[in-house]
């Protein structure tokens, strides 16, 4: 017997109550797949149902500017996903009369939204007859197949995505698609799946043989690398200098203190950011007293990062060589300035410690 026909059936009594199935709409579906991109559910909660009271529909999002988007967005992470519903927003707006596309052919020229996504929107919020893979779907195929190539190896990909298409019961593609994600995210879990409560567990062959915890089998892991970081907190007249991130890439349009990563030839942190702010804004600056040490992982690298107060040499006024911009905040104005999370944490600290007289100049 097919595994399709009990797992909708659980499905239909078991689906997870998330806001945006309750009144779906293609915006509403569009939104949270993105968001859903890298992040767990119960993290996206909380930004989805803010994101809704503020752009609750394609128009109101199209005309926001992206300061505002990006400061809603801070704190869920990859940024770039916050500035592509914005581009892909007002690209519908003027290209596509105002709607969403309905297939994934469409889909997939938008920004920020690749063949997954597109798969997801287009069963979902359209009933495309397309399978969306996503992380559960792998795991549940490699497990109920007893899969034996890496789930996220080529020939891993193509043959859970057959599977997947081949077993997809036409006019239920968003069904389907949503009672597998459920299933790999309440039963099917990466550790320790919940097999006896498992609607397909009949002849899932993982199980027969008792090795769940070995699929999907994994890539070898590479250690990420790890960078040295330094940040220079300028002071002048009681104000601090950020530079906001140029608009692509890593953590792209966010605001930041400057600086960047220590190289071979520096000397020490201090010749490091000597160096860095010299290149990004052109000037020298004096190294102070330390402002704490900041640990945190990207996606394919760790970094520690070093802050320190600096102040300016006399008559230097910084340009924005390498920055979109830059601006001399108060301290009290930082919250304004979407930022990443390093750079929160020295606001944050700033805000706390300017208080006590730390940054009078
Ligand atoms: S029986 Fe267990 S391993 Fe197999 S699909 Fe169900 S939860 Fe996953």
């Amino acid at each position: 017997m097919s595994f399709v026909a009990p797992l909708l059936e659980w499905y239909a009594a078991n689906a997870r109550i998330l806001p945006w199935r309750s009144c779906p709409s293609p915006y509403r579906t569009w939104v949270s797949e993105v968001m859903l991109q890298q992040t767990q559910v119960d993290t996206v909660l909380a930004y989805f149902n803010k994101w809704m009271a503020r752009f609750p529909d394609l128009e109101t999002l199209a005309s926001a500017d992206e300061t505002a988007v990006l400061s809603l967005w801070e704190g869920l992470g990859y940024y770039s996903r916050a500035r592509n519903l914005l581009q892909a927003a007002r690209l519908m707006m003027r290209d596509m009369q105002g709607q969403i596309p309905s297939t994934t052919s469409t889909l997939v020229t938008l920004p920020g939204v690749g063949p997954y996504t597109a798969a997801a929107i287009a069963s979902i919020a359209f009933g495309e007859d397309v399978a969306a893979v996503d992380g559960n779907i792998r795991r549940v195929f490699s497990r109920y197949f007893d899969i034996q190539e890496p789930a996220r190896s080529p020939e891993g990909e193509k043959r859970i995505r057959a599977l997947a298409q081949a077993h997809l019961p036409l006019g239920r593609a968003g069904a389907y698609n949503q009672a597998l994600m459920d299933l790999g995210a309440m039963i099917c879990t990466p550790r320790m799946p919940v097999c006896d409560q498992c609607p397909i567990r009949l002849n899932c062959q993982a199980r027969k043989l008792g090795i769940q915890e070995d699929r999907p089998v994994k890539l070898p892991r590479q250690k990420p690398p790890h960078l040295t970081v330094t940040a220079a907190v300028i002071r002048r007249n009681g104000r601090v200098l950020l530079a906001q991130r140029p608009p692509h890439g890593l953590l792209g349009g966010l605001w930041e203190f400057p600086g960047g990563t220590q190289e071979e030839q520096d000397r020490d942190l201090e010749s490091c950011l000597q160096r860095e702010i010299m290149e990004e804004l052109g000037v020298k600056v004096r190294v102070g007293q330390p402002l704490g040490k900041y640990k945190h992982a990207y996606t394919h690298f760790k970094i520690t990062l070093f802050a320190f107060f600096c102040e300016l040499s006399c008559g230097e006024k910084p340009q924005p060589l390498a920055s979109e911009a830059l601006a001399w905040a108060k301290i009290d104005e930082l919250s304004a300035y979407p930022m990443g999370k390093v750079d929160r944490q020295i606001a944050l600290r700033l805000t706390k410690e300017g208080a006590d007289g730390h940054l009078s100049n």
